[in-house]
């Protein structure tokens, strides 16, 4: 596995520090380190809560009586491994959390999820939004930005890549009807949560959440920091102004940060981002995020690339008959498409 620097799209991401990038000058020369290291007995476990330029604010004693933020650097050993928002770990050191204080991971437990994007199709080198989450909240504005189904699926297609149950959350409904474009997603089995003019649906969301780690993800401007605001009172993410010409949003909430939902679970925000590449996953998992389309096509020719020229494709024929929507059919081939490029 590979790993990048972060780009310009992709400040939350900060598998790398320092000293991946600079060469340091080694005065004791090429000796090779002692093989022999410690056990770390006295390490505590610690959910990394954000990441900043190799620092990393990681929660000690979660729900116990000594819960507290603790700043931790990453051990050497660690140095060519992302550490990332949700990440369970373990650090010794100064973990008291006092002022000045600096504790150090020095394990990162194994994952039970991983969701990643590259930066574009053709890029097998991913990037990890964050680990261990349960589920995706994907936000879609009804209107500024316009809803782009073709994200949707994108979102869709990295989530059950990933192991992690989606959620839909429909915002700005006081600008335009959401049914239009929801019809997309009807026939799939996704739990939607739809604003109510100015209000987002607290009432049906907060249930959703409690008990699970819910990674909110959303093209920039659809109102997500908003959301969360209104989800974890008090966090003071950074809103945004949508841009009247563009329907872009600034980018605003810079890094992916990991907060508690005072009726349960925890929400991860993540920065805004305008594309979600998918050269990481295996084309043969696409069709799962098609789970309509997926049952029809059960019915295709042996090994059906269900692109508009294969011949006997049970999908085409559903379009040709009307049993399914075209631009489903199209939203898929699109991907196979683009994906198997
Ligand atoms: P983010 O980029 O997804 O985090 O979006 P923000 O939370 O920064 O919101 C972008 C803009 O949309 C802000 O000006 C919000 O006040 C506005 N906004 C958020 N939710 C709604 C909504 O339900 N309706 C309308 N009309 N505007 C909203
Ligand atoms: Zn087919």
């Amino acid at each position: 596995m590979s790993w990048l620097p972060p780009d310009e799209d992709d400040e939350g991401f900060e598998a790398w520090d320092e000293s991946d990038v600079h060469v340091r000058p080694n005065p004791k020369g090429n000796k090779p380190r002692s093989k022999q290291r410690p056990e770390h007995v006295d390490a505590v476990d610690a959910r990394v809560l954000s990441v900043d330029r190799g620092r990393y604010t990681v929660l000690v004693d979660e729900d116990g009586p000594e819960e507290r933020t603790v700043t931790a650097t990453r051990a050497r050993e660690l140095r060519k491994q992302a550490i990332v928002t949700g990440d369970r770990v373990d650090v010794v050191g100064d973990s008291t959390g006092d002022e000045g204080s600096l504790a150090r991971i020095v394990r990162i437990s194994p994952r039970v999820t991983l969701l990643r994007r590259s930066a574009d199709d053709s890029d097998q080198i991913e990037r990890i939004i964050v680990a261990n989450a349960d589920q995706l909240l994907i936000v879609i504005a009804a209107a500024n930005p316009e809803p782009r189904p073709r994200l949707v699926d994108r979102y869709l297609v990295a989530a059950y890549d990933a192991g992690v149950a989606p959620l839909i959350v429909i915002t700005k409904t006081d600008l335009a009807d959401p049914e239009p474009f929801l019809a997309n997603f009807a026939a799939l089995d996704i739990p939607i949560f739809r604003s109510a003019q100015d209000a987002f649906p607290l009432a049906e969301l907060e249930p959703a959440l409690a008990g699970h780690t819910t990674v909110a993800v959303g093209h920039s401007g659809v109102g997500k920091s908003t959301l969360v605001n209104a989800l974890v009172p008090g966090t003071d993410r950074a809103v945004g102004v949508v841009n009247a010409t563009t329907g872009r949003g600034r980018h605003t909430s810079s890094s992916t940060v990991s907060l508690r939902v005072p009726t349960g679970g925890w929400i991860i925000d993540t920065p805004g981002i305008r594309s979600f590449g998918l050269g990481h996953v295996n084309p043969d998992n696409i069709l799962k995020a098609f789970s309509d389309l997926a049952v029809v096509a059960a019915d295709c020719p042996r090994g059906c690339t269900h692109l508009p020229d294969a011949p006997d494709c049970e999908l085409n024929a559903a379009v040709a008959d009307g049993r399914l929507p075209a631009a489903r059919v199209d939203s898929l081939q699109r991907l196979l498409t683009t994906l198997a490029g």
